[in-house]
Formats: C-alpha cells, sequence, structure tokens
C-alpha cells in the first residue's frame, strides 16, 4: 500500500505540453516533495496522480496496478485542499464525516472514524463548531481530518498552507511531519517553498518546465546539486 510510480507520464494542454515525460517511483511511507517554481506543473504532476486530469500519455501505476484510467475515487488517494475548501454551515464534526456519508457507510462507524481522526489532530472539543468558529490551524486540521477518515492508502498536498501567517505555517509543517510519522502512510506535498521542502521531506522532486531535474534526499540535493537551477532553488553554494 502506498506505493505509485509513474512512466513516462506527459500532459499537454492544447498546444501546451506542460509535463512532457516524467519516471517517478514513490515508495510506501515516504514523505515526498514536490518544489519548483510558479507554474513549472506540480499541482498538474498532483492532479494527474489523484486522477483529477487525464494524462496525455504514460502510465499512473498505484500499489502495483495500473490505474492510469480509474476514477479518482478508485485510487485510494486522498487530496488535502486548502482549509477554506471546508463546508461553512457545517460542525467540525460534519465536515470531517463528509466523505464517509457520501459513501454510505453506518452513522456508528463514521461516529468512531471521526473521533479517532479527532483524537490524532487534537479536535475532539472543537467538533460541534463551525469552521468560522476555529483558528486557521484548526481548520486546516479539520481539512486533514476529512482525508483521514478514508484511510487512504496516500495523502496529496497542495500547497496546503499558502493561505495561513508565518508564524502558523511553520507550526502547521511541524503538525504535518508529526501525523506522518504516527500515520506512517505516503504524503505527496507540493510546495514552492524551499524551507518547507528541506524541512519536510524524505525524498525531494525537483521540477522545472515540467521535467524532473533532480530526485534525492534534502542532504543530497543541497550536497551535490546536479546543476545551477537545483543549486539556485535550494540554496546551496556551488
Ligand atoms: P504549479 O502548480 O507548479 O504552479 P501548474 O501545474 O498549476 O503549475 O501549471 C503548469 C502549467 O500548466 C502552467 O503554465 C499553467 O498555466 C498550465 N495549466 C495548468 N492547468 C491548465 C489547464 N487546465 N488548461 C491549460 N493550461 C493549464
Ligand atoms: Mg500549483
Amino acid at each position: 500500500m502506498g506505493s505509485i510510480s509513474l512512466q513516462k507520464v506527459s500532459k499537454v494542454f492544447g498546444e501546451a505540453k506542460v509535463i512532457p515525460s516524467i519516471d517517478l517511483d514513490i515508495n510506501n511511507g515516504e514523505f515526498v516533495v514536490f518544489v519548483g517554481p510558479s507554474g513549472c506543473g506540480k499541482s498538474t504532476l498532483l492532479r494527474l496522480i489523484a486522477g483529477l486530469e487525464d494524462v496525455s500519455g504514460g502510465k499512473v501505476v498505484i500499489d502495483g496496478k495500473d490505474a492510469t484510467d480509474a476514477a479518482p475515487s478508485e485510487r485510494g488517494l486522498a487530496m488535502v485542499f486548502q482549509s477554506y475548501a471546508l463546508y461553512p454551515h457545517m460542525s467540525v464534526r460534519n465536515n470531517i464525516a463528509f466523505p464517509l456519508k457520501m459513501a454510505g457507510m453506518p452513522k456508528e462507524e463514521i461516529d468512531k472514524k471521526v473521533s479517532d481522526a479527532a483524537r490524532v489532530l487534537n479536535l475532539t472539543d472543537y467538533l460541534e463548531r463551525k469552521p468560522r468558529q476555529l483558528s486557521g490551524g484548526q481548520r486546516q486540521r479539520v481539512a486533514i481530518g476529512r482525508a483521514i477518515v478514508r484511510q487512504p492508502s496516500a495523502f496529496l498536498f497542495d500547497e496546503p498552507l499558502s493561505n495561513l501567517d508565518a508564524a502558523l505555517r511553520v507550526n502547521m509543517r511541524l503538525e504535518i511531519s508529526e501525523l506522518h510519522q504516527q500515520l506512517k502512510t505516503t504524503m505527496i506535498y507540493v510546495t514552492h517553498d524551499q524551507v518547507e521542502a528541506m524541512t519536510m521531506a524524505d525524498k525531494i522532486v525537483v521540477l522545472n518546465r515540467g521535467n524532473i531535474e533532480q530526485v534525492g534526499s534534502p542532504l543530497e540535493l543541497y550536497r551535490s546539486p546536479r546543476n545551477l537551477f537545483v543549486a539556485g532553488f535550494i540554496g546551496s553554494p556551488k
């Protein structure tokens, strides 16, 4: 569970070859960060993995199975959106329970899963509140809770902290890293922020114009950037 393999994956929008061809292996339990400048194709790549966009060519293999043509709901992955994607009129409990209700799960089972997620995320005392009665960090945790209850084989995050202030971002980074240590589930995290990449990743994938410039641990990229783009982006002296 939780392994993802991209094999010659490409994406074309009209005339624009946004992703020429990407090969990438993500192992079960890894925390992988896609980093690169705005417009380099990070979100597109994540959406191709999630099945929210169709590939133009190549294969997406999830847990050893060809998922290239599978619907998003069949892939066993959970996309965590920014906290503003919460339903404002619903309580925290119902926001977290929503995907399970949609899937027709019995109420007792839903209640148990919601309490378990709330415990992991320190939201137990906030379940009956509405999103507007929460801090930014708590809202982000609710968005994560909505993904956790589905017990996905991987979590996909697309710049989840970009609308939080600097102090809160540092906090949430730690919380997401701790969550990864607790759950040991594969996480793919998209950011244009080098510091986030360096502090959170087991494996960093540096993207530039839809191509992978380098894949490696933060230390590997820092010590031996393959080229000036990586060196400049990661901020090491080469
Ligand atoms: P990033 O997330 O790294 O900022 P994106 O994946 O959002 O980059 O976008 C990569 C490129 O693909 C950009 O040039 C963007 O304009 C283009 N693009 C993304 N989605 C679409 C779309 N649905 N239609 C046309 N072009 C798109
Ligand atoms: Mg993006």
